[in-house]
Formats: structure tokens, C-alpha cells, sequence
């Protein structure tokens, strides 16, 4: 009996990370208790609140829930425009093509299939891209929801200027790349990018699909999750990732975490700091009236369960924002230009940020264990304990000084003191 009523509340949960979404409605209101409740109760998803509507995704006849509700609210119409942007296998050909042109800092590979077989394409841009350096590793990750497709084509633009710039010998494009391990994911939903759709094939959310330390999906297995979250869970876990900002569009704003609990980041000062630095460089975001300075902490703003950003940090020390590139999801693909324009300075300053920060080679690199990071000065405070893998360890932080206490998994400790400054 036990054992039946423990499957049940299992499967429920599998239900809810792996809802599939029927129905995109916006909603004309303003984000009050009352739909709180109604969210609760009903199990939607709330996404991109402005003052006077926001998104809801959720099963069939959540719609019309709504207007029973009082809500005025309707479905979500996607603009035909779409229909210039490139396509999956444009992409991929021109990824390709760079690739080519830049042996020597470029590799591309799939980290995995979507549900209909696209590949999940990264670029790795550093010196000796084939091997692995002692280099903090930085990444870039757009559009898992396929229907917020500016970042895709600004991540490919930006890929593309990297190295062009790298070819021409910009000294601090020189200095970032050959210091740097930098990955760029152009699209982790590919198939719901095709339809355009936020969804991908299955119909599933991919940004609550992660687990959730917070409720109870706090174990951190990819098992019974989509094939785009199980291939990023793989991915993460083979690397040592200390830094990285995924894109959306829907407002223009960057969210920094968390997005599941009102608590502050244990970083919060230093993570409010480079939100605003990514902002800073871009005008319509930092002026934007609608987010003093271009920023907002996540949960502030309306609350994410299973999203990739709580998720990267908590269980990988990889500390990440999420960037709302766009007001129109699809804007004509002719401005993609100005959108780039306005986030070129940003995307390649947001990624120096990564060298704020200390770490540590061990001799074996089949060492794993746990380091407890305390910041000795200018104040005292643990911030934590993280898990470490293959002898290495990489720790974005504010200006400081530094205990690492290193616990090995055969029970060895090593005290470091490292300054960053
Ligand atoms: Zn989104």
C-alpha cells in the first residue's frame, strides 16, 4: 500500500516538471494575489509581467479558467514576420562555415539531440580549442524557449565578430579568448524555434524542467526529463562552467537570481553589481522604465520553479543571469541589427567578469571532493560549500580574500588562501 501511494505522488511530480503546455494566453491585467492563488491552485505558468499584462501558459481550458475568473485575457498571436529569420539548417551551415574559417580557436560540437533530432550545437571559441586548459570555462545559452529568438541570432552575430575581431588581433579580444574557455549555445530548443513555439516538441516548458531545490524535485538527475534539459544536465556536469547568462525575450531587462525563493543570493551586492554592468552598456535597457537600471531580482519579479539559472549555481557553482533581450519575441528580423548593436559591448564585457574570481589545480586530476569557500576580508562570511570534479575547481567571487577548506572524497583536507583582486 506503501509502496502505491509513494508511485502516485511520484508520478504526479514527473507530471508537473513535464507539463505540457496547451494553451499561450495573455492576460491584460495587472500580476495581483488573486492570480497567485489561481496559479497554485491550477498549476499555469506565469511568464515576462509588465505593468499591465503578462503571459500564461498552461492545459487546455486555462483560457477559459481565467475569464471565469474575471481575467481578460486572450490567446497569443504569433507575427508572420518570422518568416525571413534563418532556419535551423541555415544556422547550422553557417556555424559550420566558421568553424572552417577558424580552426585554431573554434570547435563545434553537438552536446545532444532534440526530441525530433536536431543537434544541440555549442561553439567553443579559446586557444588550443581541443584542449582542455586550466581556463575558467564561461557560457553563453539562447532561446529554450523557441519562440524568444532574438538572443539565437545575436549569439551567432556575436560568435562570428568574435572571431573576426580575434583574426584582426584586437588585443582584448586576443587576451579574453586565449584566457578565457568560452561556449556559445545559439539555441537549446531548436524544434520549438522551427514551429516557433516556446515549448519544445514534446510540448514542455524546457525553463521549469530543471530540478528545483526548493520543492520536491531537489535531486539533481536528469532521469525522466526532456532530452534538451537531460543533454545540458550531462553537458554541465562533465564541465567546470563558473560563469554564464542565458537569453529570453518578452521585456528588456537582465533577472538575476533566485527565481524560486524571495531570499537573497548568498552574492547578492556582487550579483546585483554585474547585472547592472551588462546593462549599463545597453542604452534601451538601462533606461528602460520599466526596470530601474535595467534589472530585477527573479523572484521579485514573478517566481520560476525548475528554472536553469537557480539550478546552475545551486548544484554547479555556475552563476548565472537570465536576459530578456526584446520586448516582441519575433521582432522584424531586419532590427536584429539594432539589437545587436545595442548588446555587442555587453555580451563581451559580461564575459570578462568571469576573471573576477580564484581557483585551484590539483596535482591528480581524478581528484573530487567538496570545498567550503569563506571570505576572509573585507568581511567574514561562508559562502558555501560546492562539489568539485576532476582536480579542478573555479569560484567566480568579489574582490577579496579567500579560504578555500578542500575536503577530498578519500577523506584528505587541504586548506588554501587565495585573494581575488
Ligand atoms: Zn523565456
Amino acid at each position: 500500500m506503501k509502496l502505491i501511494i509513494l508511485m502516485i505522488i511520484f508520478s504526479q511530480t514527473v507530471f508537473s516538471k513535464n507539463q505540457v503546455l496547451e494553451e499561450s494566453i495573455i492576460v491584460k491585467s495587472s500580476y495581483s494575489k488573486k492570480i497567485k492563488k489561481l496559479q497554485t491552485k491550477h498549476n499555469f505558468i506565469v511568464d515576462h509581467v509588465h505593468k499591465n499584462f503578462f503571459e500564461v501558459y498552461g492545459k487546455k481550458g486555462t483560457l477559459k479558467l481565467l475569464k471565469k475568473n474575471g481575467f481578460k485575457a486572450g490567446f497569443q498571436k504569433i507575427r508572420k514576420s518570422l518568416i525571413s529569420y534563418p532556419s535551423f539548417d541555415d544556422n547550422t551551415k553557417k556555424l559550420k562555415k566558421l568553424a572552417r574559417k577558424y580552426p585554431n580557436i573554434t570547435k563545434l560540437f553537438s552536446i545532444g539531440k532534440s526530441v525530433e533530432g536536431r543537434d544541440l550545437w555549442v561553439m567553443k571559441i579559446s586557444d588550443n580549442p581541443n584542449k582542455d586548459e586550466f581556463e575558467p570555462e564561461f557560457k553563453y545559452i539562447s532561446s529554450m524557449h523557441g519562440d524568444e529568438i532574438v538572443g539565437r541570432e545575436l549569439l551567432i552575430l556575436f560568435i562570428e565578430d568574435l572571431l573576426s575581431m580575434y583574426q584582426k588581433k584586437n588585443k582584448k579580444v586576443v587576451q579574453l579568448v586565449n584566457n578565457t574557455e568560452i561556449f556559445i549555445m545559439p539555441s537549446m530548443n531548436p524544434d520549438g524555434s522551427e514551429v516557433p513555439k516556446r515549448a519544445n516538441a514534446n510540448g514542455v516548458d524546457l525553463n521549469r524542467n530543471f530540478p528545483d531545490f526548493t520543492t520536491n524535485d531537489d535531486d539533481n538527475t536528469p532521469d525522466g526529463r526532456e532530452p534538451e534539459t537531460q543533454a545540458i544536465m550531462k553537458w554541465q556536469k562533465e564541465r567546470h562552467f563558473s560563469f554564464s547568462a542565458n537569453f529570453h525575450g518578452g521585456a528588456v531587462v537582465v533577472n538575476y537570481p533566485w527565481d524560486t525563493k524571495s531570499q537573497r543570493h548568498p552574492m547578492d551586492k556582487f550579483v546585483v553589481k554585474f547585472s547592472k554592468y551588462y546593462a549599463s552598456f545597453n542604452q534601451p535597457m538601462r533606461d528602460n522604465p520599466e526596470f530601474p537600471e535595467g534589472i530585477i531580482n527573479g523572484s521579485d519579479w514573478y517566481e520560476v520553479d525548475g528554472g536553469m539559472q537557480d539550478w546552475s549555481y545551486h548544484w554547479h557553482n555556475d552563476l548565472q543571469v537570465t536576459i530578456e533581450l526584446s520586448n516582441t519575441k519575433y521582432p522584424d528580423y531586419s532590427t536584429i541589427s539594432k539589437f545587436y548593436k545595442d548588446n555587442r559591448k555587453s555580451l563581451f564585457n559580461y564575459i570578462k567578469i568571469i576573471h573576477s574570481g580564484a581557483g585551484f589545480k590539483l596535482n591528480s586530476n581524478s581528484k573530487n571532493g567538496k570545498v567550503e569557500v569563506v571570505q576572509t576580508k573585507p568581511m567574514k562570511r561562508n559562502l558555501g560549500s560546492f562539489n568539485f570534479h576532476g582536480g579542478e575547481f573555479y569560484k567566480v567571487l568579489p574582490i577579496g580574500k579567500y579560504t578555500f577548506n578542500i575536503k577530498l572524497s578519500d577523506g584528505t583536507t587541504e586548506t588554501r588562501k587565495l585573494e581575488v583582486k
